[in-house]
Order: structure tokens, then C-alpha cells, then sequence
């Protein structure tokens, strides 16, 4: 490729925008441009990049025995409320109607597309098990897009769905993309880690998420300081404190507290630290009250909770529930509550006693509170949000908060869409059975900002070789230079023939802007033909990566190049 034929415009200045090292060296390398809020017109460079990383995707899908199609982007509505994400998904999902009055989505993704394609058309059991992907782009209505490609409104995803007879085959369809995801993301030469999660809107049981690591990642994981284990942030269950040693024999009373209706306001009236408070968070559940006890220096996990409930929807109470339902806002406690409210507590208030809490009444909080005396738990469950410092639940060990950016998902799904989209199958007893399914994604366009976030310098991009839109530049450094163009075009030349993904910087620039713009864009090998070195018959050579020179004799340069990037990351 000549750049003086690439569409590959770059910036000199940061763009104001992009906060994210991924996002504004992408732009900046000319890899992407923002038509709106979190949507991009994909560049020649960029595309190189994602059809290299595709290309990782696909050997590695077909070697695992996956099969390609192609499902549509614009859904109906309707299969959607069968399997209640019409609803799930609420304002992130894309919607709109059809000439017809026909409510229609955006796919965010395909279960209940390809749940339906195979149930239609793979009845017996004789066909099972069935493994599709795709590689398409997919669309979220979020809220706030940013980061570029990392939290856009549209990205490019390859996503699979696996069907089978039973949860043993389900299992080991799961295990194989286990293995394929592990190859593809060593191949694409990121540092991830891979950790159980939370199922999310997708739902069902067994899950894992990929996760690439990176300062800016909004995905927040636990690790154990002894690398004994390792949890999505959300899913993460922290070893309960050691109860305190108080004796839950002090009396219930009540206490004045006017204008504290926070765990910190009434921590200071009552010069007691935030941990003796119990507080108690109200949500609704599908039309039901649910309480949530913790102590008072600890917040709700709420995806915990959502889990927990699923599939009922869960929200937290707003301002107006309070009243209509009988509480006082900021003075809620769990003494004598309808047994129509669901009490969940965590694990963190079992054991611990004489409570301070609100009294259910304006202005008042009360002590000495105690269950199952004061009030009733109906379950205890593990509801908070881990936080740096709690305690490994393998180990005991100090577990330590990390970044990362979520670039797979694999699912165990189960019956989860089948049922209630009634796809069945004809087992060998003649039985009518449900699939038990699978469903895996990748985020393609993600992969490459996460690449991105783990390699690069003040210079600019430092792609590995796998996912860098080219192996290798050859730049002409004096293009009035006739022997200067006749050398570099001959090395450019020789690449190719071997088969290097070779890019010709032959632009009318000055040699310090072609430096730049090859290290803004990261090509892992930089070749430098310039007038000194054909008078001494030598081109320079760049490894990206780590910066090192070295020369090479012109007739040997394309050679030189070769074993250059053999060492290239
Ligand atoms: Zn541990």
C-alpha cells in the first residue's frame, strides 16, 4: 500500500473530546472519525485493524467447530417480549416502529433471532449440537457514550450461540469456546484475565467474562492479594467481617434525631461509627417491597440484587414509593414491617447485634436494635459491594480492586430463551425437549481499543504486529532523491513478494512528519531510506515497541526487516 494513495488523515493536536488514550490516539492515527455520540466512521487504517483481528476470530471459531451467518440488525418486537428484554433492556435498547405501526429494534444481540432459526429448523435431536456465529455490528442506546470505541452506540461484535441436547452438552460446547477465546485473545496479545460474572441481561447461570487490563476500564474486578481469586466487581463475594462482639442485650429505645436522615448524619448525633447503623435500603420488585439490610459504611451490590430477584425488575425507591407505601424517608428501619415486605440482609449483619436504625417515624431513629427480637430476616444473602481491602473468600487474603475492559462474555444459558420462546427438539426417546444453549461474545471494535490502551507511548500507537494495520513501513525520506525512491520502492518491493503486510510512505511530506505519523501509527517496523545511508548503502531500521536502531545493507534490508519483526511483539 502507497500512503500516498491511503485516506489515512492524522491530528497533530490531541482532540479535545477523547479522554481515553485509546480513543484519542485512534483518532488522532486517522484509525476512526465520530459522525455523533458514539458513532464512528470506521478509516482505511482502522479497518485494516478490525479485519485482522476478525480474521484471528473467525480461524479460531471455525477451528472450534463454529459455523458463520449472517442475522439481521433491524429486529421485531415481538419474540423480544416473549423472552421479557423488551422490557429488561429499557432505555439502552433501540427502538422504532415501521411504516405498519410495527414495533421494531436495533439488535443488541441475537438470542432470541437465532433461538427461533434453529428451533424452526432443527427438530431432532440427530442434528444437535449446533454451534453459529456472527460477526455484525450491534447498537445500545447508552446513556453517556465515551471513550470512543469503548463505550459507543454502535460496535462491531462477533457473537456465537451454542444449542444442545442436554446440560452435559452444554457444558462441553461452553469449554470449547472457553479454550477458542483463550487462543484468540493470546493471539491478539492482550493481558486479560478471565473471571466468573454476573449474568447481566442476558442472563441464565454459568458465566465468564475476558477481561483486557487497562487504567481507563470501567469493568472493575476483585483480586486476591494471593492470587487464589479472581471475581467481577459485581459478582464478587468478599468473606464476611468477624462479628463484632456486642451481645444483642441492649434494649430497643428510641432516640431524637432531627435532620439526620444520613448514615453520616446520625453517625455524628450519635457519635457512633457508620458500621453500627443498619441501614435499610428499599427497592420494588415488580410491583413487591424489598428491604435490603447492611451496615451502614457498606452499599447495595444492586446488580446482586437484581440477580437475586431476576426476573422481576428491580428499582430503587423513589422520592413519591416512601410515602405511598408507609415509609419515612431517611428514617427507615426493619422493626415491624408488613410481612408482605421481602427483608433480605447481608451476610455482614448476621452476628452482629444492637443495631442503630431508623424508627419508621419522622425525625427518630432508634438503639439497641436486634433480630429476631426487633425484627425478622427472611433470608441472608451476599448483597454488598466489594470494596479495596475486603477480605479474599478463599483466603482470608486483602482483596485489591483492578481495571480492565470486558472484551468476551461466555454464557451457559441453559433453558433461559428456549422456554419461553418454546424451542424444542425431538429426542432420541421421542420426548420433547428444550435446548439447553450457549451464547458468546466478542467485542471486535473493543478488542482493538483495548490493544490500544495496553500499548502505546507518548508517541503514539504501539499495536502488536497481529492487530497493527501494517507489519512494517518503508519510508522514503528524500523523495527528490532518485536513488532514495529507486531503493526504497525496490525494498517495499521485496516485503511484499515475502509476504509482509508492508505499507510505502512515498507521501509529499517532510521526512519529520513521515516520522511522526509512523510512530503515531505504530507500524512494529520502520524502514528509512534517506540520502546519507544510500551514499553509505545502508537503511535505518526501527523496532516500534521498544525504540531500538539498527542498520542494515541496502540489498539485505527486506531480510533484515523480516527477522526484525520475528522479534516484534
Ligand atoms: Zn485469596
Amino acid at each position: 500500500m502507497r500512503l500516498s494513495h491511503l485516506f489515512a488523515p492524522t491530528l497533530r493536536e490531541d482532540p479535545a473530546e477523547a479522554e481515553a488514550p485509546s480513543h484519542r490516539l485512534l483518532l488522532r492515527a486517522g484509525f476512526i472519525r465520530q459522525v455523533a455520540s458514539g458513532i464512528y466512521v470506521t478509516l482505511p487504517l482502522g479497518l485494516r485493524s478490525i479485519r485482522k483481528i476478525e480474521r484471528i476470530v473467525r480461524e479460531e471459531m471455525e477451528a472450534s467447530g463454529a459455523q458463520e451467518l449472517r442475522m439481521p440488525i433491524l429486529l421485531p418486537a415481538e419474540p423480544w417480549k416473549s423472552t421479557g428484554r423488551w422490557e429488561l433492556y429499557g432505555d439502552t435498547l433501540f427502538r422504532l416502529t415501521d411504516r405498519h405501526g410495527r414495533e421494531m429494534l436495533l439488535g443488541p444481540t441475537q438470542e432470541e433471532v437465532v433461538t427461533l432459526l434453529v428451533a424452526g429448523d432443527l427438530p431432532s435431536y440427530r442434528d444437535l449440537p449446533v454451534n453459529l456465529y456472527q460477526i455484525e455490528w450491534k447498537y445500545r442506546d447508552e446513556f453517556r457514550p465515551r471513550f470512543g470505541l469503548l463505550r459507543g452506540r454502535e460496535f462491531l461484535m462477533k457473537d456465537a450461540y451454542t444449542f444442545d441436547r442436554d446440560e452435559e452438552g452444554m457444558a462441553s460446547s461452553y469449554d470449547g469456546m472457553f479454550q477458542a477465546y483463550r487462543r484468540i485473545f493470546d493471539r491478539c496479545a492482550l493481558s486479560y484475565v478471565i473471571v466468573e460474572a454476573e449474568p447481566g441481561q442476558i442472563g441464565g447461570g454459568v458465566n465468564h467474562e475476558f477481561m483486557a487490563r487497562a487504567n481507563v476500564g470501567e469493568d472493575l474486578f476483585a483480586e486476591c492479594v494471593n492470587g487464589d481469586y479472581l471475581a467481577d466487581l459485581k459478582a464478587a463475594t468478599p468473606q464476611p467481617p468477624v462479628p463484632a462482639g456486642r451481645d444483642g442485650s441492649a434494649p430497643l429505645e428510641k432516640v431524637y434525631t432531627p435532620n439526620a436522615t444520613t448514615i453520616d448524619a446520625v453517625s455524628s448525633l450519635l457519635g457512633m461509627p457508620g458500621e453500627r447503623m443498619l441501614k435499610t435500603m428499599l427497592y420494588d420488585a415488580g410491583g413487591t417491597t424489598v428491604a435490603v439490610l447492611l451496615p451502614g459504611d457498606r452499599e447495595v451490590e444492586e446488580a446482586k440484587l437484581e440477580r437475586l430477584l431476576f426476573p422481576a425488575p428491580v428499582r430503587r425507591f423513589e422520592d413519591g414509593d416512601f410515602a405511598a407505601r408507609g415509609f419515612v424517608k431517611g428514617y427507615v428501619g426493619p422493626q415491624g414491617l408488613e410481612d408482605g415486605v421481602t427483608v433480605l440482609a447481608d451476610h455482614a449483619v448476621r452476628g452482629a447485634s444492637d443495631w442503630v436504625t431508623g424508627a419508621n417515624e419522622d425525625e427518630h431513629h432508634v438503639t439497641g436494635a436486634n433480630t429476631p427480637r426487633d425484627f425478622r430476616v427472611d433470608r441472608y444473602e451476599d448483597l454488598v459491594a466489594l470494596r479495596e481491602g475486603d477480605r479474599c473468600p478463599k483466603c482470608g487474603g486483602e482483596l485489591r480492586v483492578g481495571r480492565s475492559i470486558v472484551v468476551g462474555h461466555i454464557y451457559q444459558l441453559g433453558t433461559r430463551y428456549s422456554e419461553p420462546l418454546e424451542a424444542t427438539f425431538v429426542d432420541e426417546d421421542g420426548s420433547v425437549r428444550l435446548y439447553q444453549m450457549g451464547s458468546h461474545g466478542i467485542g471486535i471494535s473493543r478488542v482493538l481499543a483495548a490493544a490500544a490502551e495496553q500499548h502505546y507511548d507518548e508517541a503514539g500507537l504501539r499495536l502488536p504486529k497481529v492487530i497493527a494495520p501494517f507489519a512494517a513501513v518503508v519510508i522514503v525520506a528524500n523523495r527528490d532523491h532518485e536513488g532514495v525512491v529507486a531503493e526504497a520502492e525496490r525494498i517495499y518491493r521485496e516485503l511484499a513478494e515475502r509476504g509482509v503486510d508492508v505499507a510505502l510512505d512515498d507521501r509529499e511530506e517532510t521526512a519529520g512528519v513521515k516520522f511522526a505519523d509512523a510512530d503515531l501509527i505504530g507500524y512494529p517496523v520502520q524502514v528509512v531510506v534517506g540520502k546519507r545511508g544510500v551514499a553509505a548503502g545502508t537503511a535505518d531500521l526501527k523496532l516500534r515497541a521498544g525504540g531500538e536502531r539498527t542498520q542494515a545493507p541496502l540489498a539485505d534490508a527486506a531480510q533484515a526487516v523480516v527477522d526484525l519483526l520475528e522479534t516484534a511483539p
